[in-house]
């Protein structure tokens, strides 16, 4: 019988424990995002951020602004939120619009304000085996789930389907750090169904509803679910055919309630480490 992964308990212990430490200290650690435009599912993504944020006792602060606003007023807010002591972690959430480029707003973050992690700094740490100041949510919160459920990693074989910087890439690093043998696959991967059957951990972060399906999946394996993707009557399913693939594996993680709130709950834990790293 397959277990199914769930991350609603463990993510609240971890939020309330975050939570319980922040009370020990007189000021809140900050938590600044800015979201750029109308996109309705960054607004959604932004706003649970706050609440949860607001909720464990983090001064949380959500900078709104229009389409139109330049590179330059962008990296103008950055450079004053890197000199504002009273902000420990800058999210600019992601897409940003076509004229923006996303990459150089990235690199005006001070690596140790950069609570997604995707700074170069972050990112090369992580690659080359150091610790970071903060690691990619999601990928860090799939860790957080394998290593809570005592899914051995170690001389496993990973597969990874997706090549994103902020899910596919970081997740690569984190698993070959501890030392699993990774595969990333992406949409020029020949021969991708033959791949994924020989994975004992299979991640799926593509954006395809049902892209993984049960003759993917080695017998026994665990499959993680990255995917968020909206059906046509509005159900909120991941990137893998529960149903069909739940038969098979031997562990798996649900959409709803499965890698999502660990991302949140990764968000406050990386916000907290880089304010003790600037009140140190
Ligand atoms: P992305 O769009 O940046 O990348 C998708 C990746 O999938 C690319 O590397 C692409 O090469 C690969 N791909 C596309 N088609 C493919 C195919 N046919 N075969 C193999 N690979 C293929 O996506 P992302 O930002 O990494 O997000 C992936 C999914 O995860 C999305 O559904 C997103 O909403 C979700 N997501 C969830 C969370 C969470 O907290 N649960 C966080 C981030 C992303």
């Amino acid at each position: 019988m397959v277990n199914l992964i769930k991350s609603k308990e463990l993510s609240e212990q971890i939020v309330a424990q975050i939570s319980q430490e922040i009370s020990n200290y007189d000021t809140p650690p900050g938590l600044t995002v800015i979201i750029v435009g109308e996109n309705p599912a960054s607004k959604v993504y932004v706003n649970k951020k706050k609440k949860t944020a607001e909720k464990a006792g983090f001064n949380s602060e959500v900078i709104e602004l229009p389409e139109s606003v330049s590179q330059q007023e962008l990296e103008d807010y950055i450079d004053r939120l890197n000199n504002d002591p009273a902000v420990d972690g800058i999210l600019v959430q992601l897409p940003l619009p076509g004229h923006i480029n996303a990459y150089d707003i990235i690199e005006k973050i001070r690596p140790e304000k950069d609570v997604d992690g995707f700074h170069p700094v972050n990112v090369g740490r992580l690659v080359i085996g150091l610790e970071p100041y903060a690691v990619s949510c999601t990928p860090f919160g799939i860790i957080r789930l394998l290593e809570e459920n005592k899914i051995p990693i170690e001389g496993k074989h990973a597969v990874i389907a997706g090549r994103s910087n902020i899910v596919g890439k970081p997740l690569a690093s984190l698993l070959l750090n501890r030392n699993a043998t990774v595969t990333v696959c992406h949409s020029k991967t020949k021969n991708i169904e033959e791949i994924c059957k020989q994975a004992d951990i299979l991640v799926a972060a593509v954006g395809k509803a049902k892209f993984i399906k049960a003759d993917r999946v080695k017998p026994g394996a665990t499959v993680i679910d990255v995917g968020i993707n909206r059906t046509k009557d509005g159900k909120l399913v991941g990137d893998v055919d529960f149903d069909e693939v739940c038969k098979k594996a031997g562990y798996i993680t649900p959409v709803p309630g499965g890698v999502g709130p660990m991302t949140i709950a990764m968000l406050l834990s990386n916000t907290l480490k880089l304010f003790k790293i600037h009140n140190k």
